[in-house]
């Protein structure tokens, strides 16, 4: 990952405050970085840094914003970093509240866990992670090796299904 960090930010509607604390927080350095949100939660933190911002860079400063949540913006971050297309995610998911798309969080959480990106899931977190030193370099996250099991034999599936 260089420099500039794409950011993943997705927060739950009982964390949205938490999150939007940690952003006005946090908005200085953020400004810097490539924003990805799911849907509602993109919406806030975009007004959150936009008040703190002057007009003329307000008007200049936009986040990206993907699905809600529930309706696939879980999955839609989940493809990014399988793409390479984010950095870091920042996700402050609901430890007291079942929600509608629990196998879409459980998914990205491994997902994250597979490609091993930074992973923030509490606000502590997040804030060792935008004060680590290596916010601001190049760094490679070491990634498995999967070549085995891309190139695994099937010949015993097929035949035992025969
Ligand atoms: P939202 O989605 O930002 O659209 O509320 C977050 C989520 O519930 O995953």
């Amino acid at each position: 990952m260089n420099r500039i960090k794409r950011i993943g930010l997705v927060a739950h509607d009982n964390r949205k405050k938490d999150l939007i604390e940690w952003v006005e927080w946090n908005y200085l350095i953020l400004i810097h970085h490539h924003l990805i949100c799911t849907g509602t939660t993109g919406k806030l933190i975009e007004e959150a840094i936009q008040q703190k911002l002057h007009v003329d860079e307000a008007e200049r400063f936009s986040v990206r914003k993907l699905k809600s949540g529930p309706l696939g913006g879980d999955q839609q971050l989940g493809a990014l970093i399988a793409g390479g297309e984010i950095d870091f995610l920042i996700f402050l998911w609901d430890p007291m509240q079942p929600q509608p798309h629990d196998v879409d969080v459980k998914a990205l959480l491994r997902i994250a866990v597979l490609y091993n990106i930074p992973t923030a899931c509490n606000r502590s977190t997040a804030d060792f992670m935008i004060s680590s030193s290596l916010m601001n370099e190049v760094y490679q996250p070491v990634l498995k090796d999967y070549a085995d099991y891309i190139d695994r034999h099937l010949d015993q599936v097929y035949t035992s299904t025969l």
